[in-house]
C-alpha cells in the first residue's frame, strides 16, 4: 500500500542560525514515523543571510528536502501560500523554522487526522511566556476586537502551526485574495478542527521578525480583511451627530425665545467644528483604507515571485 506523504511547509526569513537545529529535530521525528513519507518544503522568503545556501546544502544530502526561493522578502503570508501551493503531501503541516512550533506534536496531529473525525489539527499557545507584557496585552485586545467585528472566528493564541488534510489545503488555495490574513482564512474555510494546546516556547536562536509596529499594521490589515464593521462606524457617527444637532437646535431656539440672543458661544462653536471635521476625516480615512485594499486587489499582482526552486511544479 502507498504510504501517506506529509509535507512540512517551513517559511524561512533569515533563519540560518537555527536551520540545522530545526532540520535535525524534524528528521528525528520523521525517523520515528515509519508509516509515512515526508517532504520538507522550505520557503526562503528572500533572506539576506545564508539561509538559501544552507537549505540547498540540506537538499544535496536529503532528497526529501525541497525549496522555493523568493526574489525578495514577501512576508510570511506569501511564504505559507507558496508552501501550500507547491506541496504534494496528503497531509500538510505549516511550521516555523525557529522551533517555537514543537515538531514533537506532528505524530499526535497525524494520528488525530487518521483516527478521528477531523480535517485539521491546529495548535494554540495557552501562555505567552517570554513575550513582552505590553505585546500580550495588545494581542489579547486585538482578538477581542476582531471577534466582535467579524463573523469569522479568529481564535486567540492560535498559531499558524497546524496539520491539514489535502481537502483543506485545496480550499485555502481556492481563495485568491491579495491581502491574505491566514488566521482569518483558516477559520473562514471551515472544516472540523481540533486544537492542541501547549505552553509558549521561546525561539531556539535568531530573532523575531515582528516589531510592535509591524504587528499593529498586521492587526489592522486583519480587521479590514475580515470585517466591514469600521465602515458602519461612519454611519453611526453621522447619526449620532445628526441627533445631537437636532437636540441643540431645539435647545437654542427655546433659549433664544426665553432669554433673547446675546452673542456668546464662539469657543463652543470652534470646538464643534473641530470635532465634526475630525469625525469626517476619520470616516474618510476608513473609506480610504478599504479603497486602497480594493486598489491592490484589482491590480492582480502575484502574491510572490519565485526566483528558484527544486520542486517539480515550477
Ligand atoms: N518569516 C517569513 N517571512 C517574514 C517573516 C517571518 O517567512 O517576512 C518566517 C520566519 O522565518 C519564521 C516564521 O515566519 O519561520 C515566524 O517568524 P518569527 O519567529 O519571526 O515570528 P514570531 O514567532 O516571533 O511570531
Ligand atoms: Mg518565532
Amino acid at each position: 500500500m502507498k504510504k501517506d506523504l506529509i509535507t512540512c511547509v517551513i517559511p524561512c526569513y533569515n533563519e540560518s542560525k537555527v536551520l540545522d537545529k530545526f532540520y535535525s529535530e524534524i528528521t528525528k521525528i520523521a525517523a520515528n514515523m515509519n508509516s509515512v513519507d515526508f517532504e520538507f518544503l522550505f520557503v526562503d522568503d528572500g533572506s539576506s543571510d545564508s539561509t538559501l545556501s544552507d537549505i540547498k546544502k540540506l537538499a544535496e544530502g536529503d532528497q526529501r528536502v525541497k525549496y522555493v526561493s523568493f526574489s525578495r522578502n514577501f512576508g510570511k503570508e506569501a511564504g505559507m501560500l507558496a508552501g501550500l501551493s507547491n506541496s504534494h503531501g496528503d497531509y500538510v503541516v505549516i511550521m516555523d523554522a525557529d522551533l517555537q512550533d514543537p515538531p514533537a506534536l506532528i505524530p499526535d496531529m497525524y494520528n488525530i487526522l487518521i483516527n478521528e473525525d477531523y480535517d485539521c489539527v491546529g495548535s494554540r499557545r495557552v501562555t505567552r511566556k517570554g513575550e513582552p507584557p505590553i505585546r500580550s496585552l495588545f494581542a489579547r485586545l486585538f482578538y477581542k476586537i476582531i471577534n466582535r467585528m467579524s463573523d469569522t472566528e479568529i481564535v486567540d493564541g492560535a498559531r499558524d502551526f497546524q496539520m491539514m488534510k489535502r481537502s483543506v489545503v485545496n480550499a485555502i488555495l481556492s481563495l485568491g485574495e491579495y491581502n491574505r490574513f491566514s488566521k482569518g482564512i483558516f477559520g473562514w474555510v471551515g472544516f472540523k478542527r481540533k486544537w492542541l494546546e501547549y505552553e509558549n516556547i521561546e525561539r531556539a536562536a535568531g530573532e523575531t521578525k515582528w516589531s510592535f509596529a509591524s504587528l499593529t499594521i498586521y492587526a489592522l490589515d486583519g480587521i479590514m480583511a475580515f470585517s466591514t464593521a469600521p465602515l458602519v462606524l461612519a454611519s453611526i457617527l453621522g447619526l449620532i451627530c445628526f441627533i445631537m444637532a437636532i437636540i441643540l437646535i431645539i435647545f437654542i431656539i427655546v433659549k433664544t425665545l426665553i432669554f433673547g440672543d446675546p452673542t456668546t458661544g464662539w469657543p463652543s462653536l470652534a470646538c464643534l467644528i473641530l470635532m465634526l471635521s475630525g469625525i469626517q476625516l476619520l470616516c474618510i480615512g476608513i473609506l480610504g483604507q478599504y479603497l486602497s485594499k480594493i486598489y491592490l486587489e484589482t491590480k492582480k499582482r502575484p502574491i510572490y515571485i519565485i526566483k528558484e526552486s527544486n520542486t517539480d511544479s515550477n
